[in-house]
This record gives structure tokens, C-alpha cells and sequence, in this order.
């Protein structure tokens, strides 16, 4: 493969994404119109799976056992680039992480590389992982070997900055179930043991904490149940936690010393609490695959996107379940910037701005960011092997 073909091979995959314009705006659109919440993404599944059945791909519907996932794939040969859809919303706020983008562009990319997987000789699997916010829909989708024989794995996320990789942090979650005495709360407060005040106690201790854990590492709580009327001392009451650590052994670590804030807490109200962390498997941090990152940034020039390498003060933010996929496959997770730089995502303004002409720019030069970067996987003179043996470095502890 020359050069001059390699960069046609790219025009070809640019000129796919263009034919189906008008196809991924109405998605994105339609998706952000109607914003479900994990695990809930019914809406989304039909509508995406939909788009890649109209195109003669076969999709696993339902895909790993979880009603909201799918795998499509084609192609028969070559190396096997996985493109990844996220779909879920956020409680109130809607698409306000722009999920909505994520899944458009990865039916584009995947659509354009669809139809040119035969001629071009490689292979590509478009994965809809449901319940990024909150649910680990692809903690559960690696466990059941949708990655399996995977070579990359790729998405976009829009955001206000545009980055070629982003650094996450581990997350796992805590919640506090805290059990006390209902009694009147005027009449005989003595016979009460009040869980609110467990609950307080142990948010306070959590809060105290904060002072004296490492700079990078994030605990942030609310209030999930607090009693239901003031004259009733509260017999149960609950606290939600995310807990965030630059690694699984520091995580670990740090979710020992917030669980003993909260059991003290319940100590002090005289008390029970309960801790689980079975809301969500937890998520680890982003293996970042610089080969892979370089690639995608000199595509990103052919749609005159420029993405920088975060610097040391921007390196903390989020955490994804993509961490997860980027241990067990080579993968990339960039952002491209949909909105100003004082818009940060999970705000209503934010929102705005995943369904808009920024957004919609978004949606196709992202489908053609990845497209263009899946050439030069399948292509490439010696990219992938880069790509894979800077993966096999970073997995050595
Ligand atoms: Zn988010
Ligand atoms: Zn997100």
C-alpha cells in the first residue's frame, strides 16, 4: 500500500460519511430528543441497530445478554477496528455528555468503513455499549467477549476542549444504607435513633477526609434518602458515593478509609449502616495508546481539527468504562470540542450544544476522524503493529 493510496483510501472513507449526512444528524437528533437513562436505552438500540440494518450489516440485537447492547459487523478479512457507540443520558440534564454525538459518529464511522471493508481488506465491529453513566454496560460487554478478537478500539466524545486522548481517573461507587429507631420526633426524641444524623455524621467525616487525600483523587456524595417527615425521626437514610483514585490499588485504599467515615458516622447516631458497592462494577483508568493518538490527530487536520495533548493541570477529569476496554485492546478515547471552553459537559448548557450546528459538525468530522484512522489501521505500513506493541509496553507493570 503506497501512500497516494492509503490517502485515497481515506477520501473514500470521507466521501461515505458525506453520502449519509443527513442520515446521522437525524439520529443524533432523534436520540438526543428522547434521552434514556442506563440500561434504559431502548429508543437508542432501535434506532441505531435500524440505520445499520437499512445498510444490509449484520447486528446482534441485545447483544451480551443486556437487552440495550448490539455488535454489528462486516468484512472478512484483515485486521478487526471496533467502533464504540455510548447512547445514555443523564438524570434531568438530558444529553448534556453528548452521547448522542458518540453514537452518531460511530454508526458514520462504522457505516463508511462498512461499506469499504471488502475492498480495503479490513474488518470492522460497531459495539453499542449501553449505561456509560453509571452502569459499566462495557464491564459487562468484555466479560462477555465482545472485544475478543479485537485489534483497536475507538470512540469520540465531545467536550469544550479538543484533545486527542483524555486521562481519567478509577472509579468505584459506596452506597450507605443507614438503619436507626423511628420515634416521634417532639414527643419522645429519647426513643429514637435517628439514621439522618448517621448518614450527616458520616458525610461530614467523608468531608474532613478530603483535606488529607492525594491531589488527584475526587469523593463526592448526596443524599439519597433522608427521612420522610420532620416529626418522625428518620429510621433509614442513605448516601451515594463516587470514589476516584488515579488506580484500582489507590482506589482501594482510599475507599477503606471513606468507608470507615461512614461507619463512624452510624457510630455516633448509635446507628446501623450497610455499605454495598454494587451499583456499578468500577471502572479503571485509560491506558493511553500514543501511536494510536498521533493517528488520529493527523486525521483530525483533514477536517481542520487540531486537538492537543492534555497538559499536566488538565490531566484529571472524568472516569469511563472505556479505562476498562483500553486494558484488554489497544483504544483511543478523544474529545472534540462541540462547545466554548467555560461549557464543561454534565451542565444544562452543555446540553445545548450536543444539538446544535457545533454538534452536528461534531458528528460528521468525528465519523471521519475515526474512519480515516481505521486506514490507516487496516493499511498502514506498520501502524497497527506500533499501535499494538506500545499497548504490550504499557501492560507491563
Ligand atoms: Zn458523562
Ligand atoms: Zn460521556
Amino acid at each position: 500500500m503506497t501512500a497516494a493510496n492509503l490517502d485515497q483510501a481515506k477520501q473514500q472513507l470521507l466521501a461515505e460519511v458525506d453520502t449519509r449526512t443527513q442520515k446521522l444528524l437525524q439520529v443524533s437528533h432523534s436520540i438526543w430528543d428522547h434521552p434514556e437513562l442506563c440500561f434504559e436505552e431502548y429508543f437508542a438500540h432501535d434506532i441505531l441497530t435500524s440505520a445499520l440494518e437499512e445498510e444490509g450489516i449484520a447486528v446482534t440485537k441485545g447483544a451480551c445478554d443486556l437487552p440495550t447492547a448490539f455488535i454489528a459487523e462486516a468484512g472478512s478479512t484483515g485486521p478487526t477496528v471496533a467502533v464504540v457507540c455510548e447512547y445514555d443520558a443523564l438524570p434531568g440534564i438530558g444529553h448534556a455528555c453528548g452521547h448522542n454525538i458518540i453514537a452518531a459518529a460511530g454508526l458514520g464511522a462504522g457505516l463508511a468503513m462498512a461499506a469499504q471493508a471488502e475492498r480495503l481488506g479490513g474488518r470492522v465491529r460497531i459495539i453499542g455499549t449501553p449505561a456509560e453513566e453509571g452502569g459499566g454496560g462495557k464491564v459487562f460487554m468484555i466479560e462477555a467477549g465482545a472485544f475478543e478478537g479485537v485489534d483497536v478500539a475507538m470512540m469520540v466524545h465531545p467536550a469544550n476542549h479538543e484533545l486527542s486522548c483524555m486521562s481519567t481517573l478509577a472509579v468505584a461507587t459506596l452506597r450507605a444504607t443507614y438503619t436507626g429507631k423511628a420515634s416521634h420526633a417532639s414527643a419522645s426524641p429519647e426513643q429514637g435513633r435517628n439514621a439522618l444524623d448517621g448518614a450527616v455524621m458520616g458525610y461530614m467525616g467523608v468531608a474532613a477526609l478530603r483535606q488529607h487525600i492525594r491531589a488527584a483523587e475526587r469523593v463526592h456524595g448526596i443524599f439519597t434518602d433522608g427521612g420522610d417527615k420532620p416529626n418522625i425521626v428518620p429510621k433509614r437514610a442513605e448516601t451515594f458515593w463516587f470514589v476516584r483514585s488515579t488506580d484500582f490499588q489507590q482506589l482501594s485504599e482510599l475507599m477503606a478509609r471513606v468507608e470507615a467515615c461512614l461507619k463512624a458516622g452510624a457510630q455516633s447516631a448509635g446507628c446501623e449502616v450497610a455499605l454495598s458497592t454494587a451499583d456499578m462494577p468500577p471502572y479503571d483508568v485509560i491506558s493511553e495508546n500514543e501511536p494510536l493518538a498521533a493517528l488520529y490527530a493527523a486525521n483530525a487536520a483533514l477536517c481542520n481539527r487540531f486537538p492537543a495533548v492534555p497538559s499536566s493541570q488538565e490531566k484529571v477529569s472524568g472516569s469511563t468504562d472505556m479505562g476498562n476496554v483500553s486494558q484488554v485492546v489497544p483504544s483511543i478515547h478523544p474529545m472534540i470540542k462541540v462547545a466554548p471552553d467555560n461549557v464543561p459537559i454534565h451542565t444544562p448548557e452543555f446540553a445545548q450544544y450536543t444539538r446544535s450546528p457545533q454538534g452536528d459538525k461534531a458528528v460528521i468530522d468525528g465519523a471521519k476522524m475515526l474512519a480515516a484512522t481505521a486506514a490507516d489501521l487496516w493499511l498502514g505500513e506498520g501502524s497497527l503493529s506500533e499501535v499494538t506493541a506500545a499497548f504490550h509496553l504499557q501492560q507491563i507493570p
